[in-house]
């Protein structure tokens, strides 16, 4: 059975963390993954989570199957955080949320559910996107196609051509869209431009499919959430992912969920009844202890205050590092306008530069960023800065 079988493409970021451990060089930084770390180049374990965690051990319960939509408080606690607690749409019983393994266990339940529902429906993602949003909707599928999104040239977003490409998709087309900082190029649409989006999504019947890996990255919590609220508003149905691995610093928890907004209670009811055959036949029912910790602190009124607390720090870090090293690689020589890079969202930044240059900062200076120029921003820290500007400045 297996005599045929082919070597498959290793993915791109992980075979980067695998040079990186190989690497013998002592001043390596890795700019590649995706992960939060904190000054000291460590992953951070939540103040919050930590008095969590405590609180769940010292009351150990037994491990009995959750039920297949997960935690009850957990799902309502997302509902809150991503549509605004007490919202009408939530009242109005709208929205089926169900606990999922991640952001990509939520994308994944999504599209596994849109499948059925309308086999032929295409999907678009933005050009680019997190990679794996392609692979995910192929492999439940889908042929997936992309709209235009970054724009080189002015290192913002090709706005009209975007906008024109969702105008033109058939009705029932799916359309993936990063509710806030953009993977991987941290250019957010602004309030106005996702007002264009709802109407522009509305107008031509396509099924948004929002993910939210990020939120309270950007702006703030009900700031990068706001852009749910303008979809709520326009009365179209639509899909959230969440994913809580960055924002509570839980990614090997698999902490996530996905939010479906119907028409109303009845549907709403029969949507949940397919997501939960989607969930059985896949995993049967997701894990306890990830969403225990996120429920116990977003329901806490003490631990939610902390939570809130430390991922502004997360987010105000990330921005100090920004601005930082605008302000290096000003000072190592970088000629031009710079200002694309604190005004980029989340953790990432598209650099500018070429593939080229990005073996040079690995194989001369030890810094691994992603081939398509992509640098983790918040993988900086008062230590390494310096040193990363300064490869950055012998390249470009
Ligand atoms: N969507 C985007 C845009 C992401 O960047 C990520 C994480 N890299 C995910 C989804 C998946 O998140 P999780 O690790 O919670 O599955």
């Amino acid at each position: 059975v297996f005599a045929a079988v082919q070597m498959a493409p290793r993915d791109p970021i992980l075979g980067l963390n695998e040079q990186f451990a190989a690497d013998p060089n002592p001043a390596k930084v890795n700019l590649g993954v995706g992960v939060y770390f904190d000054d000291n180049g460590k992953l951070p374990v939540l103040a919050c989570v930590a008095a969590a965690e405590k609180q769940l051990l010292e009351a150990t319960k037994p491990k009995g199957y959750l039920p297949i939509d997960g935690i009850a408080a957990y799902d309502k606690a997302v509902q809150g955080l991503v549509f605004g607690e007490g919202s009408e749409v939530l009242q109005a019983g709208r929205v089926a949320t169900v606990q999922a393994l991640g952001g990509t266990g939520g994308l994944k339940v999504g599209a596994d559910l849109l499948k059925k529902l309308n086999p032929a429906a295409r999907v678009l993602i933005s050009d680019p996107s997190w990679e794996n949003h392609r692979a995910l909707f192929s492999n439940a599928g889908f042929e997936v196609s992309t709209y235009p999104y970054y724009d080189a040239a002015t290192r913002g977003i090709r706005f009209d051509a975007m906008l024109a490409a969702l105008k033109a998709a058939a009705p029932g087309t799916i359309v993936v869209l990063h509710a806030c900082c953009h993977n991987p190029t941290g250019c957010d649409l602004t309030p106005a431009q996702w007002t264009e989006v709802v109407a522009a999504c509305q107008a031509a019947g396509l099924v948004p499919f929002l993910d939210m890996a990020y939120q309270g990255f950007g702006e703030g919590i009900a700031e990068d959430g706001a852009v749910i609220g303008q979809f709520v508003a326009s009365g179209l149905q639509f899909l959230v992912s969440t994913s809580f691995s960055k924002s509570f610093s839980l990614y090997g928890e698999r902490v996530g969920a996905l939010s479906v907004v119907c028409a109303d209670r009845d549907e709403t009811t029969r949507v949940l009844s397919q997501l939960k055959i989607v969930i059985r036949t896949n995993y049967s029912n997701p894990p306890t202890f990830g969403a225990q910790l996120v429920a116990t602190v977003l329901t806490t009124p003490a631990l939610r205050a902390q939570w809130e607390e430390e991922l502004a720090g997360m987010r105000l870090r990330i921005r100090a590092m920004r601005a930082a090293l605008v302000e290096k690689l000003a000072a190592a020589g970088v000629a031009g306008d710079l200002s694309y890079i604190t005004r980029q969202k989340g953790m990432f930044s598209y650099s500018g530069l070429s593939a080229e240059q990005m073996q040079r900062l690995r194989s001369e200076f030890g810094v691994y960023g992603v081939d398509s120029g992509r640098i983790c921003v918040a993988a900086l820290n008062s230590k390494n800065i310096d040193a990363v500007a300064t490869a950055i400045a012998k390249v470009a």
